[in-house]
C-alpha cells in the first residue's frame, strides 16, 4: 500500500516539473505543495479505484465509508472508462458542474458532457469557437499532457489533471487555484511595471546624456572619491591636451598633473607652484559641505580663460560646469585698459574735470577737482549727487557768491547745470575764481571743466578799475576841454555845440531863441591902468556875476578876450533886452573900479541882442553874427547900453 502511494507521488511530482507553464519563483512552493497533494491524492484514488472494483459487488458497511471518505476529498475527481465514460465522481465533481447534476451519472461519455457544458456556458473560453474547442479538448483527452488550467463561468481558476491509468481509464481531478492565479497575475504586473520603470529610467538617464552632451559648456562629473565618472565633448576640446585620459576615470589631482605636465598650465612655471596650487585649489573644491556652488572662478587654460562653476552632489561627488570666457575676458581687459587710458588722460588734464551720470551722480573726476572745493573734499566721491555737493559747499561757505541767498544761488546753479550754456565764472573764498563749463553728454549726463582764473579775475577787476578812474579823467578832461580855466565858464567849444543843439531843438517846436554878446567896456585901459593879472581877476568877477544872472536851462559862455556870450531858449527879443538890461545893471550896481574908463568911475558893459525870430536863415552862425553886429552898433553909439 505503501510503496504504491510513493510511486504514485513520485510519477505526478516528475509530471509537474516537466510541464511547459512556468510559475513565478514565489508560487514554487505552493505549486509544490499543489503538486504533492494532487499526488496523494492521486494515488490514494488509484488505489481506490482498484479496491471499488472489487467493492462494487459487495454492499457493505466498508464500501459506504470509502463512498463517504471519497466525498470528502478537496477536489473534484471524476473516474472515466477506457470508453470515456464516467465510472465515479465525487460531490466535488458534482459541484462544480452542479448546472449538469442531471447528467452526471455513471455511463455518460465525456464528450456528451463536454459538449453540454460548454452548450450551457460553463466554458467561458470556449465562447464563439466552440466546436474548434471542444475538438481540441477531446484530442488533448485522449493523450493527456501538462495541467490544464482555466477559468470557470464563475470567475474561479481550476488545475485539472488528466492521468491515464495502466489499464485504459482516465482519472482526471482538479483544483481551486484561483489565490495562486490571482496573486501570480499580481505578480506578473508587478514585473512588468518594473520592466517599464526600468527602461523610463534608461530612458531618462540617456536623455540626460544628451542634455549634457549638448550643453554649450564643459560639464564634468566626479564621484565621492575624486575619480573622473563624465565628461561631455565641450569639457574635451576645452582640455584637449588630456582628452584621452577622461574613458580611464583618473582623479581630478591626476587630471591636473597630467594636463601641468602636457604644457597646459603655463602659469604654473614648476612642480612646486602646481603643488601649491593643487592645494588651494582641492581646499576651494571640498570647502562646501552640502551642496553650495562655489563662487565661480576664472581660471586660465592655456591661452584660453574658463569660467568654472563647482557644487558637490548629494553623494559627495564634484559635478563642475565649465564656460570659455576667453571672448568676454578679452573685451573686459580691453575695457579696462581704455578706462586705465582714459583715467590718465582726465587726470593728465590741466584743468578740474568731473563726470556726472544721467541722474546728476559722480561718475569720474580728477584730483584737481576736489583740491579745488578743498571744503567739500569729503563729500567728492563717485555716487555723489551734484545737488548734495553744492549743499555740503553751501553750509560750509564755499560760495561767496551765495551769500544772504543760500537758496535761491543753489537753484540758479542747479538750473544752470542742467541747461549748461556758456561758462560761469564762480567765486571762491579768499578771492579765488574758476571758470566753469559744462556740456551735455551723449547719455544724458555733464562733463564738467573748472579752470582756475583768479589771477585773470583779479587783473580784471584792475583793469575795470582802470578803465573806471580813466572814466572819470575822460570826462574830466571833456569838461576841461569845453570849459574856460580863467573863469570856470563854458567855453567857445561848448558853447557852439550847445548853440547848434538848442537851435536845432528850438525851430523843431518853433521856439524862440535869444543871444546876448557882452563885452567890457574900455577894458584895454583896465590892463594898463591895473595890470593883467587884475583883469585876469576881474574878468573872474564879471564872468561870476554873469552867471548868478542866468537862470537853469541857460548857457553862459566866455565867448573870447572881455566877450561873454549868454543863449535864453524860449526868449523873445523883448525878454532878452531885459534880461541884457539887468545883467548891465547889476555889474554897475557891483561897482567894481575902472579908474581908466572914460565912461564911468567903475566897470561898465556893452550888450548886442540877436532872436531867432525873424532871422533867416535861422543857424547859429547867422545869429552869431546878428548878435555881433548889435554889439558893435552898440559900442558905435556910445557903449554902456544894450543895442539889438
Ligand atoms: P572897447 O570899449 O571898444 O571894447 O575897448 P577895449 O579896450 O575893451 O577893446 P579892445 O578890443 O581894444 O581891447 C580889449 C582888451 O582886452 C585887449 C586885451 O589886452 C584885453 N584882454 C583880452 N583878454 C584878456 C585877458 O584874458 N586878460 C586880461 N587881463 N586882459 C585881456
Ligand atoms: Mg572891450
Ligand atoms: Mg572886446
Amino acid at each position: 500500500m505503501a510503496s504504491l502511494l510513493l510511486v504514485a507521488a513520485l510519477v505526478l511530482l516528475a509530471a509537474q516539473w516537466f510541464r511547459p507553464w512556468n510559475p513565478a519563483p514565489g508560487l514554487q512552493p505552493l505549486l509544490l505543495a499543489s503538486g504533492l497533494v494532487t499526488a496523494l491524492l492521486a494515488g490514494l484514488l488509484w488505489h481506490l479505484s482498484g479496491r471499488l472494483n472489487a467493492l462494487q459487488k459487495r454492499e457493505s458497511n466498508d464500501q459506504r465509508l470509502l463512498a463517504e471518505v471519497f466525498d470528502a476529498v478537496p477536489a473534484a475527481v471524476a473516474l472515466f472508462d477506457s470508453d470515456d465514460r464516467l465510472l465515479l465522481c465525487n460531490g466535488d465533481f458534482r459541484k462544480l458542474y452542479a448546472p449538469l447534476a442531471e447528467q452526471i451519472v455513471p455511463g455518460a461519455s465525456f464528450e456528451s458532457l463536454l459538449r453540454m457544458a460548454v452548450a450551457r456556458g460553463l466554458v467561458p473560453e470556449a465562447a464563439g469557437r466552440e466546436e474548434a474547442w471542444i475538438e481540441a479538448r477531446l484530442a488533448a483527452r485522449r493523450r493527456p499532457g501538462p495541467p490544464i488550467v482555466r477559468q470557470l463561468a464563475n470567475g474561479s481558476w481550476r488545475r485539472i489533471v488528466e492521468e491515464r491509468l495502466p489499464d485504459g481509464r482516465l482519472l482526471a481531478h482538479s483544483v481551486d487555484i484561483t489565490e495562486l492565479h490571482t496573486r501570480q497575475q499580481a505578480l506578473e504586473a508587478a514585473r512588468s511595471e518594473g520592466d517599464a520603470a526600468r527602461r523610463a529610467s534608461e530612458l531618462a538617464t540617456a536623455r540626460l546624456q544628451d542634455a549634457i552632451e549638448a550643453l554649450p559648456a564643459g560639464f564634468e562629473l566626479y564621484d565621492a572619491e575624486d575619480r573622473l565618472l563624465m565628461t561631455n565633448s565641450v569639457m574635451r576640446s576645452m582640455y584637449p591636451l588630456v582628452a584621452d585620459l577622461t574613458q580611464a576615470q583618473p582623479s581630478f589631482e591626476e587630471m591636473l598633473r597630467a594636463l601641468h605636465a602636457r604644457g597646459g598650465m603655463p602659469q604654473l612655471p614648476d612642480d612646486d607652484a602646481l603643488d601649491a596650487w593643487l592645494k588651494a585649489r582641492q581646499a576651494d573644491r571640498h570647502a562646501a559641505t552640502a551642496l553650495p556652488a562655489t563662487a565661480p572662478g576664472v581660471r586660465q587654460a592655456g591661452h584660453r580663460w574658463i569660467r568654472s562653476h563647482e557644487r558637490r552632489t548629494r553623494e559627495g561627488g564634484v559635478v563642475g560646469i565649465r564656460v570659455d570666457v576667453t571672448e568676454i575676458e578679452e573685451q573686459r581687459a580691453a575695457a579696462e585698459q581704455a578706462s586705465t587710458r582714459l583715467i590718465d588722460a582726465i587726470e593728465a588734464l590741466p584743468e578740474a574735470f568731473v563726470l556726472f551720470d544721467a541722474d546728476d551722480r559722480i561718475v569720474a573726476f580728477n584730483s584737481r577737482y576736489p583740491a579745488l572745493y578743498a571744503d567739500s573734499a569729503g563729500a567728492i566721491r563717485v555716487g555723489a549727487r551734484f545737488e548734495d555737493l553744492l549743499r555740503h559747499g553751501l553750509a560750509s561757505g564755499q560760495f561767496p557768491q551765495a551769500r544772504g541767498r543760500e537758496e535761491a544761488w543753489l537753484q540758479e546753479r542747479l538750473e544752470w547745470h542742467r541747461n549748461p550754456g556758456g561758462p560761469i565764472v564762480q567765486e571762491l573764498p579768499g578771492n579765488r575764481w574758476l571758470r566753469i563749463d559744462e556740456r551735455r553728454t551723449r547719455d544724458g549726463g555733464i562733463a564738467g571743466v573748472r579752470t582756475e582764473v583768479t589771477e585773470l579775475v583779479r587783473r580784471e577787476q584792475e583793469l575795470s578799475e582802470l578803465n573806471r578812474q580813466l572814466d572819470g579823467l575822460n570826462a574830466e578832461l571833456e569838461r576841461l576841454s569845453e570849459t574856460d580855466t580863467l573863469t570856470g565858464l563854458a567855453n567857445r567849444r561848448r558853447f557852439d555845440r550847445q548853440l547848434a543843439a538848442e537851435l536845432t531843438h528850438a525851430s523843431e517846436r518853433g521856439e524862440a531863441v535869444a543871444l546876448l554878446l557882452f563885452d567890457v567896456d574900455h577894458f584895454k585901459r583896465y590892463n594898463d591902468h591895473y595890470g593883467h593879472p587884475a583883469g585876469d581877476t576881474c574878468l573872474q568877477r564879471v564872468a561870476a556875476l554873469l552867471l548868478a544872472c542866468t537862470r537853469p536851462g541857460e548857457t553862459l559862455a566866455r565867448w573870447g578876450g572881455e566877450e561873454f556870450a549868454m543863449l535864453l531858449p524860449q526868449t523873445t527879443a523883448e525878454q532878452a533886452r531885459q534880461r541884457a538890461q539887468d545883467c548891465l545893471a547889476a555889474l554897475e550896481a557891483t561897482a567894481l573900479p575902472h579908474a581908466g574908463s572914460l565912461l564911468a568911475a567903475h566897470l561898465t558893459l556893452s550888450a548886442g541882442l540877436a532872436s531867432t525870430l525873424g532871422l533867416d536863415p535861422c543857424s547859429p552862425h547867422a545869429l552869431l553874427q546878428a548878435a555881433d553886429a548889435a554889439l558893435y552898433r552898440a559900442k558905435q553909439a556910445g557903449r554902456r547900453r544894450v543895442a539889438s
